[in-house]
């Protein structure tokens, strides 16, 4: 990585202003999984060890406008009183969190009641030597995410007056060029955290210079998703296997039928495209050779293993069969580098999970053999932990948007806006 770091740079007396990703699920208020606030914990606590002036740390959580606004369309579909107000206290506002990171780090932890503006800059200026205090959710103010350039750079030189150097190990929002992710990076030095560089510096090693053979496994709902990854890591890698809902659009571009398995009809020509590219690229591509079936989509659903040829027209193909997971698991076996994104099954439901769970063990055992095993963020990270492998595993990406976006081969405009080494 060739981005300045924290280690490059003196935050001694330095009033520091950090953007961390602490978009953690809540339910009424209750965190459910703190691993993004986790994940920030060794740069925070490295800031604080250089006895900084003060650290502000800034974060989004959830999108208040955009989910209150589906929430109330299906309380409204439900029949059921809708209250926005209370809906965005116990979802987007930083209170929980702030308590859980004082928990976290053993000391206070001071809340802002705005990211910017009047009650914001007081919040800032108040603070005493060597305190932390976390602004509220940066998506409470619209420039923050704001199409036009001038709202944006309004709000980041806002944040940028309570610093005097800018740190981002918010890697899951990397992709975005927001105001506190991108924009504010313009008017500070800017400089990665450990979590940003851990990241790069991983996923980096997938798409730079990746030990042979390199297998990639992908999988999730639909070929849309994946294509860009799929595309940009033909040329890199010696074996794709696909799992996941996209198998099927795939098997309907060879002419097979799949039931009610799913199937994005307007994807069938690139499907078409991929197989022939993957040929005269000699890349292998693997598609599963058996499916499980279920005949509703439920995990309570009758099911059978059958071949990928033999799906019954009333029945959906919903995991990868066991066949396919000892194929798939015997290539993984093989590899010296693997990037995995995007589960095999409908793993959410316990029935449709066994595919998912068993690409989360042969990631494991190949890292044991030495591989350099990573998992791509989003649900496949969900499937690693639930696997309780997180930790058998070279890295879990915590961001699942900038992750895909990384391996695509995109710049990731958070990451542009640091500053270089020297
Ligand atoms: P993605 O966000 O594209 O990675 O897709 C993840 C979603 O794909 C998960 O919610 C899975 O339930 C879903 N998925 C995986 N396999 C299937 C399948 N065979 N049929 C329908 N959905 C699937």
């Amino acid at each position: 990585m060739n981005k300045k770091t924290v280690r490059d740079i003196d935050l001694r007396g330095k009033r520091v202003l950090m953007r961390v990703d602490f978009n953690v699920p809540l339910k009424n208020g209750v965190i459910q999984d703190d691993i993004r606030m986790r994940a920030a914990l060794p740069t925070i606590n490295y800031v604080l060890d250089q006895e900084p002036k003060y650290l502000v740390l800034m974060s989004h959580l959830g999108d208040p406008k955009k989910d209150a606004k589906k929430a109330k369309e299906k309380a409204e579909k439900d029949g059921k009183p809708f209250d926005e107000a209370k809906y965005i206290e116990g979802k987007h506002k930083m209170k929980p969190v702030v308590e859980h990171l004082s928990e976290l780090l053993h000391r206070p932890v001071k809340l802002a009641p705005a990211a910017i503006g009047p009650d914001a800059k007081s919040a800032v200026d108040g603070l005493k030597e060597g305190e932390v205090l976390m602004l509220e959710n940066t998506r409470f103010h619209k420039a923050e995410t704001s199409k036009e350039a001038a709202d944006r750079e309004s709000m980041a030189k806002e944040l940028a007056s309570y610093g005097d150097v800018y740190v981002n190990d918010a890697f899951g929002t990397a992709h975005r060029p927001h105001a506190s992710t991108e924009t504010v990076a313009r008017f500070l030095p800017a400089v990665a955290g450990f979590l940003m560089e851990k990241e790069l510096d991983y996923l980096g090693k997938a798409i730079e210079n990746p030990a042979k053979p390199y297998v990639a496994v992908l999988g999730g709902a639909k070929i849309s998703g994946k294509i860009d990854v799929l595309q940009n890591l033909m040329g890199k890698v010696d074996a794709i296997l696909i799992g996941g809902g996209m198998m099927f659009t795939f098997y309907k571009a060879q002419g097979m039928e799949i039931g009610k398995s799913l199937l994005e009809e307007d994807k069938i020509e690139l499907a078409k495209k991929i197989l022939a590219e993957a040929s005269a690229n000699n890349v292998k591509l693997l598609l599963p050779v058996d499916t499980l079936v279920a005949d509703k989509f439920d995990n309570a659903a009758a099911t059978k293993i059958v071949a990928v040829n033999a799906i019954p027209s009333d029945w959906a193909g919903v995991d990868i069969g066991p066949e396919t997971i000892r194929i798939f698991a015997e290539e993984i076996k093989k590899a010296k580098t693997v990037v995995w994104n995007g589960p095999m099954g409908v793993f959410e439901m316990s029935n449709f999970a066994k595919g998912t769970n068993a690409i989360a063990h042969a990631m494991a055992d190949a890292t044991k053999t030495g591989a350099v095993t990573i998992v791509g963020g989003g649900d496949s990270a969900s499937a690693i932990a639930q696997a309780g492998l997180d930790k058998q595993v070279s890295h879990v990406s915590t961001g699942g948007g900038a992750s895909l976006e990384f391996l695509e081969g995109k710049v990731l405009p958070g990451v542009a806006a640091l500053n270089d080494k020297a």
